[in-house]
């Protein structure tokens, strides 16, 4: 049998509170349904939890000295500093999900999501840009989980974070959740789909067809 093809690495950036954990999960139960085993990376933060998240489950919290220990042993696929706090993706954990044939899926900010594209250059970057100023304001306010100042650096950052997104594979307006869960669906089964990734079950289809015309042409 052959083996089974390495998983699609994907990374999903957008402006904090651009709504994209939600777009993430629905997406990979869409995914499932459709045979895709997809895995969502646990990064390792500097930040203090929010009331609303559990170690392990939404980040690993670390303090500072643990995180700045990975990075120096190379722990890491990527990190960044952003809004005071550092942010860092585990390199094992995301190679082992890949070598056993799920996808990842990386929630990660722009300087990160370069870093990953020099080490894993066939990654598959998106932009999920919130549809206006004022909806992303709306939503990290409603949070109630930044002060106002927060609140002030994580938009003046999105603004920068577009510029970047400019130069992504794919865009995603996530104006309503249930046309960017489906347009996020559609780019992971598109990528599946590319000639170079299904290149060990179509040589398998080729050599068995070339054997049954042999066989068939033999009088
Ligand atoms: P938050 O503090 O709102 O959870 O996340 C702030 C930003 O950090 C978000 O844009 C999020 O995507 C990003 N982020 C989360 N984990 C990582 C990571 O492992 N690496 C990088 N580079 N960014 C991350």
């Amino acid at each position: 049998m052959a083996a089974a093809e390495r998983g699609v690495l994907f990374i999903v950036a957008s402006p904090s509170g651009g709504g994209k954990t939600t777009l993430i999960r629905q997406a990979m139960d869409g995914l499932a349904g459709r045979g895709i085993e997809s895995h969502f990376s646990v990064s390792h933060t500097t930040r203090a939890p929010r009331s609303s998240e559990t170690d392990g489950v939404h980040y690993h919290f670390v303090d500072r000295v643990a995180f700045e220990a990975m990075a120096t042993r190379g722990e890491f696929l990527e990190w960044a500093e952003y809004a005071g706090n550092l942010y860092g993706t585990s390199r094992a954990e995301v190679e082992r999900r890949l070598d056993g044939g799920q996808d990842v899926f990386l929630d990660i900010e722009v300087q990160g999501a370069n870093q990953v594209k020099t080490k894993v250059p066939e990654v598959v970057k998106i932009f999920v840009y919130p549809p206006s100023y004022e909806v992303l304001k709306e939503r990290l306010s409603s949070r109630g989980q930044d002060t106002d100042e927060a609140i002030q650096r994580r938009l003046r950052w999105a603004l920068r974070e577009f510029g970047v997104g400019g130069e992504f594979d794919y865009a995603i307006i996530n104006d309503r959740l249930d046309r960017a869960v489906d347009a996020l669906v559609g780019i992971c089964v598109a990528e599946h789909h590319r000639t170079h990734r299904l290149n060990t079950r179509l040589d398998a289809i080729r050599e068995a067809f070339r054997s049954a015309l042999e066989r068939d042409s033999t009088p």
